[in-house]
């Protein structure tokens, strides 16, 4: 085989719910994942060593040496393989970069899935998503897909019925955000506050509403407990969150560590109302309609 394609959803996090500061600097938390059809594509050519190319919208945002996570991934798969092996990269960018959207761990579950491929290695799905794992917490969702509940770092996965497909609409925003600078704003607030961090729990209301397909609820329960970290850094976020509900979002919430904004969207038709409406109004420059859950890295 000479070239392996394979197609990558961004996340979207339903519930972000983050425990207190543990000594080890991470948090606990109950991540709720939720794949939607923002796809980039990886595809794996032979070659003598691990390369990387990156093309498409934010492609110069991406470190293209050993910091590219595809890069990283395709290195942790020879080393478990326990051979020297090479591959081409190219990763076609569509998911926003540093955009809360897990493309950096999209990209890496791609690698994984192509060059395993590629290098007729065969190894299970089990296997990849212990290589996962180690390379980052959102990595492992990336290779599997649909809705799943994260606990621990988010790394551990229990998958999630849904009852139907959920419309969303994405409002990109310029320039990135640091997961950790906003976990360190959220620590910061928090610390601010005095109040005790309680234990992260799982939302039933959320649950039930995922696996009942139910929009209108699904939109009350969303949460996340970087939000407020997220626009303490980015103000100007409010007003596109709040343009998003009078334009009848049954939902709207930062993704994950932001700045993308997320709206739960009633159908499909609406999605693409919303979308048109958030950008003709100003409140976003560019907003993409998307629906969820899909399937996780795939070979196309
Ligand atoms: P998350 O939602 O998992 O917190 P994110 O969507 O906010 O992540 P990413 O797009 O994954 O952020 O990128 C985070 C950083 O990782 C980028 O600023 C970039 O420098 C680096 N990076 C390394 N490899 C990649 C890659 N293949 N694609 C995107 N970013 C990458």
């Amino acid at each position: 085989m000479s070239s392996v394609t394979v197609r990558v959803p961004a996340k979207v996090n339903v519930q972000l719910s983050v425990g207190p500061l543990r000594e080890d600097g991470y948090h606990d938390l109950v991540n709720v994942f939720h794949a939607v059809s923002i796809f980039d594509e990886v595809v794996a050519k032979e070659s003598e060593s691990i390369t990387v190319q990156v093309n498409g919208k934010w492609s110069d945002q991406v470190p293209t040496d050993d910091g590219n996570l595809a890069i990283r991934a395709a290195r942790a798969l020879a080393k478990h393989a326990g051979r020297t092996y090479g591959a081409d990269l190219v990763i076609q960018k569509e998911i926003p970069v540093a955009g809360g959207m897990a493309g950096g761990s999209a990209d890496a579950a791609g690698a994984l899935v192509a060059c395993n491929e590629l290098w007729g290695l065969g190894l299970p799905f089990e296997d990849l998503m212990e290589i996962a794992g180690d390379l980052g917490s959102d990595v492992p969702f990336s290779l599997l897909g649909g809705t799943a509940v994260g606990t621990g770092r988010g790394e551990q996965l229990c998958e999630l019925p849904t009852g139907g497909t959920f419309h969303w609409v994405f409002a990109l925003a310029d320039g990135g955000l640091s997961t950790a600078s906003v976990y360190a704003e959220c620590d910061r607030l928090r610390a601010a506050s005095g109040a005790e961090v309680p234990w992260p729990q799982l939302n039933d209301s959320l649950m039930e509403a995922l696996g009942t397909g139910d929009a209108y609820a699904l939109g009350a329960h969303l949460s996340n407990d970087l939000q407020a970290a997220a626009l303490n850094l980015r103000p100007e976020l409010a007003p596109t969150l709040d343009s998003g509900r009078q334009h009848g979002a049954l939902g709207a919430i930062v993704s994950g560590s932001g700045p993308t904004c997320a709206f739960l969207a009633i159908d499909a038709t609406h999605a693409r109302d919303l979308a048109l409406s958030l950008t003709t109004t100003g409140a976003a420059h560019t907003a993409v309609a998307a629906h969820g859950p899909v399937q996780g890295a795939t070979l196309v």
